[in-house]
């Protein structure tokens, strides 16, 4: 899969994703990531890439014209018109269900903004849908762009070890994942619960099970709704329903 980046930041966009899991995805290339300077694209001596707002008020406002020339040249190089996303606090939440559809796309190319934003005509005009990371506002899309590429990437065939790495993650099945331990067995006095020293898989199975369906309860009632449940697990959530939450919002098992 291939990603292009739009920004005035692509170094900051570089360092990031170069490192870790999507850098080593890179490197083996399950996937292929393209930053390019909106400001390279700019017609003016200065590089200017923003000016004052039509009708006044605070803040500037990226021109259309360099996004606009950007956008030709990253369908050029990439040899087709990729799915244009702009990273804006105006647009539909990312969810995982969003970003596990936007993994199945070969091409995508995301426009970060800058400043007040970016002038309604080029989005008008290019781009394909508007991607908000969440119900409030950052200095820039670049930080955005990054969480949508890392949540797209790791479902991206080749990227993880294995599938079941992200299909039994918090959100994948609309529950949140069980809670995970390693060694020590006792930690500070904090023992692992015993089930999961017994190696009995279909147990462990179980109680995992029982432990997502109780915290998603207790966390993120509001997604189960949603969930793909059996009818035996709504039972099961019924006569948890109304427990009184725990530290940190955890239930005391
Ligand atoms: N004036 C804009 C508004 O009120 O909707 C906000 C502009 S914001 C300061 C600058 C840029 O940051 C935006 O163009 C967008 O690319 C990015 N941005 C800020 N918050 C975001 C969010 N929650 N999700 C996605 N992008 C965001």
């Amino acid at each position: 899969m291939r990603f292009d980046l739009m920004t005035l930041f692509p170094e900051m966009c570089e360092r990031v994703l170069g490192e870790s899991i999507l850098g080593r995805a890179q490197d083996k290339g399950a996937i292929e990531v393209h930053t390019h300077q909106i400001r390279d694209y700019t017609l003016n001596k200065q590089k200017q890439v923003d000016d004052y707002p039509y009708g006044g008020g605070m803040g500037m406002v990226m021109y259309a014209q360099p996004i606009a020339d950007c956008f030709r040249a990253v369908c050029e190089q990439a040899g087709t018109r990729p799915h244009l996303i702009y990273m804006s606090p105006q647009g539909a939440v990312l969810t995982q269900q969003k970003a596990r559809e936007l993994s199945q796309r070969a091409n995508i190319c995301v426009l970060c903004g800058h400043y007040e934003g970016v002038d309604e005509r080029v989005l008008d005009a290019l781009v394909d849908e508007q991607i908000s990371i969440g119900d409030y506002v950052l200095t820039g899309g670049e930080l955005p762009a990054l969480v949508l590429i890392d949540c797209i990437a790791r479902m991206v065939p080749g990227v993880l070890s294995d599938e079941v790495c992200f299909t039994e993650e918090s959100h994948f099945s609309g529950l949140l994942e069980y809670p995970q331990y390693t060694r020590p067995a006792v930690w500070e006095g904090r023992p692992v619960p015993e089930i999961l020293l017994t190696g009995h898989h279909a147990n462990i199975r179980k109680w995992r099970r029982e432990q997502s369906l109780l915290r998603t309860l207790q966390r993120r009632p509001d997604i189960l709704e949603k969930a793909d449940l059996t009818e035996k697990e709504r039972e099961f959530l019924r006569q948890h329903a109304g427990p009184a939450e725990g530290k940190n919002g955890q239930n005391d098992e």
